[in-house]
């Protein structure tokens, strides 16, 4: 039986961050995960300030490629609102390529990483958790940390399904002009159609609150900013945004980054918060602290959220955005005071 003090379900930003900063910090821990190192995942690719400051205060050496971009377009049913030079550069990164660099600083920390999924995990009488996975391996660990995504089984062991999950698409697209889109409308369901420029090709598409791919799949058809049916797109590719924020009730189990549904419940940027909540885990398994206390920030931020982006995305809040948008210095400052 192999036994360490932290077992890491999912080495994504959340998990790999969390596991670099507790080797830095003298904790003995195992990152666990099932795919196999680079690997793709759906994402815009897009670091704010915020994201990128502070992991370079948590990972002084990483070194990663982007492209910087500064500038964006606010748009509204297919017309063009106004346009807003940024103060500070959105970096644009290719997921796999940023994920495996990420999952190099811990290794290079000394982590090690087990090829493996995640099964289940049950109480011991000592109160440590044993933790199965599928190939029949078991770990006896102190901590469980569930760092394991959008789709988390840690969570689900939990509490069950999830609600309040997004559903977004996109295909990725020749390059077009260096600047961020977000369309808005009353027709989107809590969400919007974005173009992100990436380091190769671009990241076109939309999401929110939708039940299918097919009700995407139409809604996109429909749009006429970029050309996603243009035949050199990639497919599309769908996947979920969380934002089920969830406090563990296990005071050893603790759920960072999309696994505990922290993505930004009104812009659905899920980097920054899979670093920050990584990092808080760290600090109470280095300090002894509950995670509810170091994260707590996190927590009531997240309450906010939920009551402005009721109103951001009802009728009465789009309808301002439009009239704001005569002001396009109001518009950047929402924009920098969220991103
Ligand atoms: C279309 C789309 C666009 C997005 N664009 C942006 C953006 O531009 N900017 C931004 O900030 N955010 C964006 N997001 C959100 C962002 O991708 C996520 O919030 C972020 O990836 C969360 O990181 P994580 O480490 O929590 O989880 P993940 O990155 O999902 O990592 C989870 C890891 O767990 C592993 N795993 C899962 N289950 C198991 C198991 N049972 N056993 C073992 N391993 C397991 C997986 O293999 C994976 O490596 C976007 C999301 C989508 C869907």
């Amino acid at each position: 039986m192999f036994e360490t003090d932290v077992v890491i379900i999912g080495a994504g930003p959340a998990g790999s961050i969390c596991g670099y900063l507790l080797k830095k910090g003298g904790k003995d821990c195992v990152l666990v995960d099932f795919a196999s190192f680079p690997r793709e995942k759906i994402c815009g690719g897009g670091l704010t300030p915020k994201a990128y400051e502070l992991l370079q205060e948590l990972m002084p050496d990483l070194r990663y490629d982007y492209q910087g971009v500064g500038h964006f377009r606010l748009m509204m049913d297919g017309k063009t609102l106004c346009e807003v030079d940024l103060a500070k550069e959105l970096r644009m990164v290719r997921r796999m390529d940023f994920d495996n660099a990420l999952l190099g600083q811990y290794t290079a920390a000394g982590g090690e990483l087990v090829k493996d999924v995640f099964s289940h995990f049950e109480k011991q009488p000592d109160g440590r958790i044993l933790v199965t996975l599928k190939s029949g391996n078991s770990m006896l660990c102190k901590y469980l940390v569930g760092a394991d995504g959008a789709n988390s089984r840690v969570r689900k062991q939990l509490t069950g399904q999830r609600r309040d999950t997004t559903l977004w698409m996109e295909r990725y697209m020749e390059k077009g002009a260096n600047e961020f889109i977000f369309e808005f409308s009353n027709r989107y369901r809590n969400g919007y159609f974005f173009s992100f420029p990436g380091i190769e090709k671009d990241a076109v598409g939309m999401g929110g609150f939708y039940a299918s791919p097919e009700e995407i799949r139409n809604e996109l058809s429909l749009n006429t900013i970029r050309d996603v049916t243009a035949g050199n797109a990639s497919p599309l590719y769908g996947a979920n945004i969380p934002l089920d924020t969830m406090k563990s009730r296990e005071r050893n189990v603790i759920l960072i980054g999309d696994a505990g549904g922290f993505a930004n419940k009104l812009t659905y940027e899920g980097l920054y918060y899979a670093i920050a909540t990584g990092r808080n885990a760290s600090i109470a398994l280095l300090s002894g602290k509950d995670f509810a206390q170091t994260n707590r920030r996190i927590f009531l931020k997240k309450k906010k959220e939920t009551v402005i982006t009721r109103f951001v995305y009802s009728r009465l809040g789009l309808w301002l955005m439009k009239k704001g948008a005569h002001y396009p210095k109001l518009i950047k400052k929402a924009f920098e005071m969220f991103y």
